[in-house]
């Protein structure tokens, strides 16, 4: 698990990367660098993918997302570009949208107790923030399996904390807050990178959440099922009840101590197990 060691960036990121971020952060739909100069016109463009590429791609992606395919390390070649452009254009927010909408229509017939321990648990990283500015600045081929993927730039992307909010995701954690339901945040992030974090949600729109639950030193080296199961385990030790839990990974989800519902976002980006 390449998340479990992340180390602190040391370099300054290039100007590239914090003049995509500060014009981006209020839309993921808007991150091509392609686009940067283009009018709206041409923003929500979709690029000219070849009828075969775009079937293929389209059925890999169903795949990979109902975890047929298992483990991948890599988006495949000719899928790269139809990847880009799905998570840079109106496909993506259209998706996660849908998944907010069923998250909600579940999530309101929930009866809250109201005794503080309705519990809903979120992933982070591509469920609450996008780090699609950073993909699109770094290649979209390079997801946190494959051999191109660099963790020092990656961690120096998490240092600036400006990852923005998936726009559904923030509708549906503000919704849950209204609802009455406890947020947990529960990700693969490292305790070193608590500040940082919650700089990042504080900056995207987040906040008024119960936990900020990283992976610790005795966390090192576990399976991302594994750690996510045992701290789901440790709330509903607590007593709280996990009624519903969203993440773009099915590590995010599986497991023991799952919630009653859970609900996958869409990742095409990278798979991590
Ligand atoms: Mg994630």
């Amino acid at each position: 698990m390449k998340r479990s060691s992340w180390g602190f960036g040391q370099i300054v990121l290039l100007s590239l990367h914090v003049s995509l971020t500060t014009a981006f952060s209020d839309s993921i739909l808007q991150i091509l660098p392609e686009n940067s100069g283009s009018s709206p016109h041409h923003r929500h463009r979709h690029r000219k993918i070849p009828r075969d590429d775009n079937l293929y791609c389209d059925s890999w992606r169903f795949v990979v997302e109902a975890n047929d395919v298992g483990p991948w390390a890599r988006i495949p070649s000719r899928c790269v570009a139809f990847v880009q452009d799905y998570v840079t254009n109106d496909r993506y927010r259209a998706d996660s949208e849908a998944v907010a909408d069923a998250s909600l229509e579940f999530a309101k017939t929930v009866k809250v107790s109201g005794n503080g321990k309705d519990a809903w648990v979120f992933d982070i990283d591509e469920t609450l923030l996008s780090n699609v500015p950073y993909y699109a600045v770094h290649g979209f081929g390079c997801g946190h399996r494959s051999e191109t993927f660099d963790e020092n730039s990656f961690d120096e992307w998490v240092d600036l904390a400006e990852a923005p909010a998936l726009p559904a995701s923030l509708r549906l954690y503000k919704e849950l807050e209204q609802l009455g339901f406890k947020i947990s945040l529960l990700t693969g992030r490292t305790e070193f990178q608590r500040s940082a974090t919650s700089k990042n949600l504080d900056y995207a729109g987040y906040s008024n959440w119960e936990r900020l639950i990283l992976r610790g030193p005795s966390d090192h080296g576990k399976p991302a099922t594994v750690y996510k199961s045992e701290r789901r385990k440790e709330l509903e030790d607590e007593g709280y009840v996990i009624h519903g839990s969203s993440g773009d990974q099915w590590s995010d989800l599986n497991g023991f101590a799952v919630a009653e519902r859970s609900f996958k976002l869409p990742n095409p980006l990278y798979y991590i197990a």
